[in-house]
Order: structure tokens, then C-alpha cells, then sequence
């Protein structure tokens, strides 16, 4: 229910629509699972709304820890069968940053997009997730989050004032959110909430295929989320190579939607450019992109492609991949490798449910 279904169903009941935000903030930012746990209401809504309404969690059909403790993957059944995955990883400080747990979550079962790469798009679009769907993501992996900061704090090894469950959510799993836009936004707000979660919109990055009209009407939506946009090419031939997306919006209408995005929101854009070897990683490939992004307000992550099940692609060389940062370095485009995590347990976009289905 979004919020003011919730107050329309209090009010149909006979209670003060005030009783919306304590049920709300007991579902989404305390993770109460059930109404009898929500003692700041009385016993007889509490009964009322046990018979009448409930909570649902997603339902586990294979929950994986990769061997160095890192990251755990889920892969949910919903009501209807659909299946989708979530991801959490856990970083520890580095030095830059503080430790961090990041959810990676999906917003549609399937994806109709049909990148050449990616273990999602190969198994073709199944439906949209509801926000509802999306958020119950991040509460199951919070609530695996918080109750190892408790085992921490109970062993000493975190102080009392420190617990941090979730910090940083990327749409990132199965599905383009952008085509999904409102779930997706709805999602965002719950997840933003002060009520809701109360995750920082600077912890919340959406990452999108680049779907033209909806990163402009994303602009408008005056959210301080970042941006992630999937480039992974500089050219127009090689990116319709692998992204059938791009026929439909090609390179300069992306770009110039991106340079909107960047004037109207003030925020710095994110490019991920997955390599592919001896696709789109060449040198001539990085002063292309150079080029192309140059005087942009921008970062690039720099992706090692994960092996996907029908996977005709291969890894980039280590030496390859820093010659490309050099030559993005030379265009003053900062850019960073991203760290990869759980691929030992299928944690790249996608592969967990096609693992099942072969
Ligand atoms: N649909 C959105 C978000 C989900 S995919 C998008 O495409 O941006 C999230 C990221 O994973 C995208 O940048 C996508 O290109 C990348 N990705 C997909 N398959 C991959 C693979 N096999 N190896 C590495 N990254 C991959
Ligand atoms: Fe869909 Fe993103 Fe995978 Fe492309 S990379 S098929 S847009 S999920």
C-alpha cells in the first residue's frame, strides 16, 4: 500500500489517519513483521489489521555466502513464481571510506533490453516488480545487517552508538528501473523516508541502460540520488553491438540528455563502462571515450565483464585496463576499477536465476 492507501484504509476502519505514520514508521523503518509487535497501537487495530491486511516478506529459495564472508546473494520467489535476486556486500574501511553494507537490488523480474553481456537480459522480460517488491529487498538484507552489528556490538568489536545496518543501496540487479519509473521512484522515496528507511538519496544510486526521456524526467524529480548510466562504449557501433537500447537512443542524444541531467540536477554523473576484450577496450576505445566525455561533470567506473552463462566475452588484462585509466586520465576523467565481489556465487547481474533455470 503506498501511504495514503494506508490512510484511506485507517479511515475506512474508523481510525484516525494519524495511526498511518506509526504504522508505517513500525513496518519500514523499525522492520516490525508483525501488528502484535506494534505496541504504539492499541489491541483491537492490532487484531483488526492482523485479520485484515499483512505484512509479507519475500519468500528465500537459495540464499548463498561467498567464501570470503563478503557478500550474500538471495534469489526470492515472489507470489506469482517470479524469481529475482539481491545482493549484499560489505566493505571495509579503506582508508577513503568508511565501512559500508550496499544492497543490490532488482526492479523488474527479467529485462526486455536484451544487452549481449548480461545474464538478465538473455532470459528475456518477465514482468515489473511493485515497489513494494523492490523495498522488501532492502528490509530481508537489513535486517541480516543489523543483527550482525548487534553480534559486534555484543563482542565488542563496535561501539553502541555505531549501528549501521544497510548504508548505500544501487539498482543494479535484475531489470531496467527506469523502465519500471514510478515503482522505482516510489521505491526511492520509502527508502529515503526519515519514516521510511532513511537512507541518504546520496547513498542511493540508480543505474540505467539510458533511457532517454526518462533520465530527463528524472532531472525534474529534484531527488539528490546519483546517477549511474551504463555507456560501455563511445562509439555508436560498438555500443548497438551489445545494446540493442542504442539503436533506439544513439550516443549524442544520451550524451546530451546526460549533460541536462548534470545542469539541472548540479550532481555528477556516473558512467560504467563494462570492459569487454578486444571490443571496447582498446586505447583508440578510452581516447574515444576521453573525447566524448570530456568538460563533463562525470566519473567512470570501469567494469571487469562477469562470465555469464552463455558468455562470449572474456576479461580484459590487467595491464590493458590501467593503460585505458591512463588514457581517460590524459582527458581529466577520473575513473575507478570497480571491485568485484561474490563471483564465486554468481553475484553478477542476473546469473544466480539462470543458474537455476539451466
Ligand atoms: N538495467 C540497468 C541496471 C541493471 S544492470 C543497467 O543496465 O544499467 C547493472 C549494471 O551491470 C549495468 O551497468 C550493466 O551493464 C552491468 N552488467 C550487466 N551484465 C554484466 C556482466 N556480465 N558483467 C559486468 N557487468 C554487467
Ligand atoms: Fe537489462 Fe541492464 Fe541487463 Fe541491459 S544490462 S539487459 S538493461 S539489466
Amino acid at each position: 500500500m503506498s501511504f495514503s492507501d494506508l490512510e484511506t484504509f485507517l479511515d475506512n476502519l474508523g481510525e484516525s489517519k494519524f495511526r498511518a505514520k506509526q504504522i508505517w514508521r513500525s513496518v519500514y523503518h523499525e522492520g516490525k513483521e508483525s501488528f502484535f509487535d506494534m505496541t504504539n497501537i492499541s489491541n483491537n487495530l492490532r487484531s483488526s489489521l492482523s485479520e485484515k491486511i499483512s505484512i509479507d516478506l519475500l519468500r528465500t529459495k537459495i540464499f548463498l555466502s561467498s567464501k570470503d564472508l563478503s557478500t550474500d546473494k538471495a534469489l526470492f520467489e515472489l507470489e506469482d513464481g517470479e524469481l529475482i535476486e539481491t545482493v549484499l556486500m560489505r566493505y571495509k574501511e579503506d582508508g577513503h571510506r568508511n565501512s559500508r553494507k550496499t544492497v543490490c537490488i532488482s526492479t523488474q523480474a527479467g529485462c526486455a533490453l536484451g544487452c549481449t553481456f548480461c545474464a538478465t537480459g538473455q532470459q528475456g522480460f518477465r514482468r515489473n516488480l511493485t515497489f513494494g517488491e523492490i523495498v522488501k529487498q532492502v528490509l530481508y538484507m537489513r535486517k541480516l545487517a543489523l543483527s550482525e552489528d548487534m553480534d559486534e556490538i555484543a563482542k565488542n568489536l563496535r561501539s553502541k552508538g555505531e549501528i549501521q545496518g544497510v548504508t548505500n543501496i544501487v539498482f543494479m540487479g535484475m531489470g531496467e528501473p527506469l523502465a519500471n519509473y514510478d515503482n522505482t521512484i516510489s521505491a526511492i522515496k520509502i527508502l529515503n523516508d526519515p519514516l521510511g528507511l532513511n537512507i541518504g538519496a546520496r547513498h542511493i544510486t540508480v543505474s540505467t541502460v539510458g533511457l532517454v526521456p526518462q533520465i530527463l524526467k528524472l532531472s525534474e524529480e529534484k531527488l539528490q540520488i546519483n546517477l549511474a548510466v551504463s555507456l560501455h562504449a563511445a562509439d555508436n557501433e560498438t555500443r548497438s553491438a551489445t545494446m540493442p537500447v542504442n539503436k533506439r537512443y544513439p550516443i549524442e542524444d544520451l550524451i546530451n540528455v546526460c549533460k541536462k541531467y548534470v545542469y539541472k540536477t548540479g550532481r555528477r554523473i556516473f558512467f560504467e563502462y563494462v570492459l569487454l576484450s578486444e571490443h571496447n577496450d582498446s586505447e583508440e576505445h578510452a581516447y574515444k571515450l576521453g573525447k566524448l566525455l570530456y568538460g563533463i561533470k562525470c566519473h567512470v567506473n570501469l567494469i571487469p565483464v562477469n562470465p555469464t552463462t552463455q558468455g562470449i566475452y572474456n576479461r580484459t588484462k590487467s595491464t590493458t585496463v590501467l593503460n585505458f585509466q591512463e588514457q581517460l586520465k590524459r582527458f581529466n576523467i577520473p575513473s575507478t576499477l570497480r571491485i568485484e565481489k561474490g563471483i564465486d556465487i554468481n553475484a553478477g547481474c542476473g546469473q544466480l536465476r539462470s543458474r537455476i533455470e539451466l
